[in-house]
């Protein structure tokens, strides 16, 4: 197996050598990715793949590794560190698929992860190649779920995490698991675009490897999640996947992962992506939505409670704008309100999930009033963060006191408000009985 780093730009599409430490195409600044797989016998890799759900062996465990015939970059898995990441369920959620209207719905809830994020199915491969690479020092710049997941894997390996963050811009839920994981973190006096670009003069110079949401073997990793949702079910493509759009690499990992399925014969057809942005941080849909021609424009000030989605300036538009046109996809921008209402419904099917992978629901919904997902379709929505990665955002929508980042209120529409009570059991029998669900 002779994997190669390809140019994604078509008028380039220049080659690397696998072991080439790049983050982006040198001759033009294009996005890279890995080749595609060659898998000659679709049926007997199934089997073999199914079969390796039996196993004990820890690569066989992986929900990521498992497929590692599908991840073409490394020849040797001796070194490979897993934490046992992938192996998420397909959920049937009939309430939610009331709620937006549609037939049939399941989720794929990447929250079930190690560290509570689908960035795992990437960080296992980021880490595995920056191993390959004989790195001993990682890097990202994120407040959010990457940098919970990259010291998780980092240190598993025995590599030293770095994570650099803008000085007083801090998400606690999410630092608290990098903090725990053993992350170097860096709390740097500038705005997130300078970092970056400090961040890369530093990596260059000292030999430290980024793990930033452009790297290619991150993507990689992230391809499994559709491998692994088609065998769960018997390689049946849905109608339309359903996912959160921020920096759009799932978007890229999801559409590679379809079409090398369709291409290699795993998979019959290519379901239909539609992916979901904050109103507050939606340039990609505003690039759909005028026909895909042109540049992305970047939102200066991205904003929304979803802060997984909080983007403004999306790394991935390329490849994500390739995947959405060739499947025949769609985009749709959803309120705070309409969020947080999607989210408080996954919550009542007793499934829970952090605010950016609500979005997925209330897009849905929204895709289904206009017309565009039809009534019977089959949907997978693809759930991204566990429930308890923003706590505080739950309390305070279910208390009535969550406000857009405007300042606007947000109804708590499907509030659940704790009781006070007085220490009397004949006044608690009657509230209990006057409020039997
Ligand atoms: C990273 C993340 C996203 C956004 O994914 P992209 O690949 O950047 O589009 C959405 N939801 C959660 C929970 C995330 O951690
Ligand atoms: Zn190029």
């Amino acid at each position: 197996m002779s994997s190669e780093l390809i140019c994604f730009n078509a008028a380039c599409r220049a080659r690397y050598p696998i072991d080439a430490v790049l983050y982006t195409c040198p001759r033009c600044g294009g996005l890279l990715e890995v080749s595609p797989p060659v898998i000659e016998r679709a049926g007997e890799m199934k089997t073999l793949w199914r079969q390796r759900r039996t196993s004990n062996g820890a690569l066989d465990q992986s929900g990521v590794w498992r497929y590692r015939e599908f991840l073409p970059f490394l020849d040797d898995f001796s070194g490979v560190v897993t934490l046992r990441e992938g192996n998420t369920p397909l959920l049937e959620a009939p309430r939610a698929a009331r709620y937006a209207g549609t037939g049939r719905l399941v989720f794929k809830h990447q929250g079930f992860n190690p560290t509570g994020s689908f960035k795992d199915n990437g960080m296992t491969c980021g880490v595995a190649q920056a191993l390959r690479l004989k790195m001993t020092r990682v890097a990202c710049v994120s407040t959010g779920n990457t940098s919970a997941s990259m010291a998780a894997y980092a240190s598993a390996a025995g590599l030293q995490p770095v994570i650099f963050i803008p000085h007083g811009n801090i998400s606690y839920g999410k630092l608290a698991q990098a903090l725990e994981y053993g992350a170097m973190t860096l709390q740097v006096e500038a705005n997130f675009d300078e970092i970056l670009a400090l961040v890369r003069v530093l990596a260059e110079q000292l030999g430290i490897y980024l793990l930033n949401s452009i790297n290619p073997f991150r993507i990689e990793g992230q391809k499994t999640i559709m491998v692994e949702m088609m065998d769960q079910r018997d390689w049946n493509p849905p109608d339309w996947v359903v996912l959160p759009g921020g920096n759009l690499g799932n978007t890229a990992a999801f559409g590679k992962a379809l079409r090398e399925m369709r291409e290699c014969g795993l998979i019959p057809r290519l379901p239909r992506l539609a992916v979901i942005q904050a109103e507050g941080a939606a340039p990609f849909q505003a690039l759909v939505e005028a026909g895909g021609a042109g540049k992305l424009e970047p939102v200066k000030k991205p904003e929304t409670l979803a802060t997984a989605i909080r983007i403004g300036d999306p790394v991935s538009w390329p490849k994500a704008l390739h995947e959405v046109m060739t499947s025949g996809g769609a985009t749709a921008k959803v309120s705070e309100q309409e969020i947080a209402d999607a989210k408080a419904q996954i919550g009542l099917c007793g499934i829970g999930c952090e605010p950016a992978s609500a979005a997925t629901l209330a897009g849905l919904r929204q895709l289904r009033e206009r017309g565009v997902i039809e009534r019977g379709a089959d949907v997978v929505a693809v759930l991204t963060g566990n429930l308890l990665k923003d706590p505080d955002y739950i309390y305070k929508y279910h208390t009535g006191r969550l406000e857009t980042p405007g300042g606007e209120p947000i109804r708590p529409t499907f509030g659940n408000q704790p009781v006070v009570v007085p220490n009397d059991p004949v006044r608690i029998a009657e509230l209990l009985e006057s409020r039997r669900g």
